[in-house]
């Protein structure tokens, strides 16, 4: 068992590492650890992608909308690995999404001092006296074991594998967190037939990688609609990951939060990036000068049942308008198919998996899903009556809205609000909650010629 912290942090991906940014710069001396299951720190390894680029402003980073002065900013990263000119000279609107988790990695790395890696962490307990639950016990499948007063729960939202896949799940079937290694392999002991099941960023993301790097690949694309979706990027719907949404949404009843959850559905769900439309439209037609058509879309099919056999895995499809029925054997199915949020439905989880043994702890909303406060906070169910500071990081978009979960969009500003959050638990002040201006120069305007 180690020493008490003030804070145990799980995970350190984006999220935890915006913390541990914003503790350090807004409450430094704190005792927070770290821990996190991978070897070391990096980001959507599995989808490191040829050319696949970054889906937001390389500026809305882990620190910049908090603290734009900050040491960990990419601008800086850029400044300190002597990239700047070349980068700016690439004239990208979006960022390699390679360069963008070497940024992750190199910010990673200033808080080598206060992660543990590989430490997996399976179990979270309260721990207490006779006056209640004081803090928590966290052990990981390593055997190490941890008390902290305070949790940080950041460990990305839980991959999505829709019915008949969740049944089926091995090697041969797997969520895109999984791609690189698994299809490396797989294809390695010969899997040419791969199945891609929806039409997100991702699946076109897969497909186009399936078409470059494995000429003998023929990849079978299931959709549930006509085709691909573009993502609705104007300015005006990516206005919507602004901080200002954030407590409107948060109040919305739940009916409100389907509808604009609706509305803003193919910001960032089921839909693309034209630039990947356009390369993929063009490898298919290539296919086809060349004689040779490698990749077929079942589109407007519904997938009705798949069953292992042997080394192959036969799905059955229904065509959603003529109800016809058609089966393909598979090597290997690969999941594009999202990720799941807090709420009761099929696709959701009612509370993340590792806080489940707390769950009669905790207070449960009228639908039996974990309440999070606006805060990210959590609160003891009415038994319990009090619980030592746990807070969700970057798990809550179903009760905060679409910046708050699968993006950067406010990562750095939610790391704010987290470190006073945690100040007020530890009875401290923060020091610089944000930037200070420097002082205007008098007159300064007049003298640049502004009138
Ligand atoms: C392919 C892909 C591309 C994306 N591209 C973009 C993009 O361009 N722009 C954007 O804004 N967003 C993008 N996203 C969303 C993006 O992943 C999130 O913005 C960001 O990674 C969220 O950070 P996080 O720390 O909350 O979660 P994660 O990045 O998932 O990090 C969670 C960390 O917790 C660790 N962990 C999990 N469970 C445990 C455990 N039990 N014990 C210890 N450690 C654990 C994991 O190993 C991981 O390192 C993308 C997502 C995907 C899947």
């Amino acid at each position: 068992m180690s020493e008490p912290y003030d804070l145990i942090g799980i995970g350190f991906g984006p999220g935890n590492i915006a913390l541990a940014i914003a503790l350090e710069e807004m409450l430094p001396g704190v005792k927070a650890r770290f821990l996190e299951a991978k070897p070391t720190a990096n980001w959507q390894e599995a989808m490191m992608l040829h050319r696949a680029n970054i889906q937001h402003h390389p500026s809305v980073d882990l620190v910049t909308p908090r603290n734009p002065r900050s040491h960990y900013t990419f601008i800086n990263y850029l400044f300190e690995n002597d990239l700047l000119f070349k980068h700016f000279n690439l004239g990208l609107e979006y960022p390699l999404r390679k360069e963008y988790a070497k940024y992750v990695q190199w910010t990673a790395r200033h808080f080598d001092h206060s992660v543990d890696y590989n430490q997996h962490v399976k179990e979270v307990s309260l721990v207490g006296s006779d006056l209640g639950p004081q803090g928590y016990r966290v052990k990981t499948a390593e055997g190490a074991e941890y008390q902290g007063r305070i949790l940080v729960l950041a460990t990305g939202r839980a991959p999505y594998a829709p019915a008949p896949f969740d049944k089926l799940l091995s090697e041969r079937v797997f969520h895109l967190n999984d791609y690189l290694p698994r299809i490396n392999r797989l294809v390695e002991q010969g899997a040419r037939r791969i199945a891609v099941i929806g039409a997100s960023q991702s699946s076109v993301e897969i497909l186009l990688d399936l078409c470059n790097r494995f000429p003998d690949v023929e990849p079978v694309c299931f959709i549930r609609h006509f085709s691909f979706r573009l993502k609705d990027t104007n300015p005006f719907m990516e206005a919507s990951v602004h901080p200002e949404h954030v407590a409107p949404f948060y109040e919305a009843s739940e009916e409100d939060k389907a509808r604009i959850n609706a509305d803003l559905k193919y910001l960032n769900y089921s839909a693309s990036d034209m630039d990947i439309l356009k390369d993929f439209y063009l490898t298919l037609y290539e296919h086809e000068l060349d004689g040779r058509k490698r990749v077929s879309l079942v589109n407007n099919h519904e997938i009705t049942s798949a069953v292992q056999d042997g080394k192959s895995i036969r799905i059955t499809s229904k065509h959603i308008y003529q109800h016809t029925q058609e089966e393909r054997a598979v090597d290997a199915v690969v999941l594009a198919t999202g990720f799941r949020d807090l709420g009761p439905g099929a696709h959701q989880e009612r509370i993340p998996a590792l806080l489940q043994p707390l769950e009669r702890h905790l207070r449960m909303d009228a639908r039996g899903v974990l309440h999070v406060n606006f805060d990210y906070s959590v609160n003891a169910s009415e038994r319990t009556g009090r619980i030592p500071p746990l807070f969700l990081n970057g798990l809550c978009e179903a009760s905060h809205g679409v910046s708050d979960a699968g993006s950067f969009s406010l990562l750095s500003l939610r790391a704010g609000k987290l470190a006073q959050e945690i100040a007020q638990a530890l009875d401290r002040k923060v020091t610089t909650p944000f930037p200070r201006a420097r002082p205007k120069a008098e007159g300064s305007r007049k003298e640049l010629g502004h009138g």
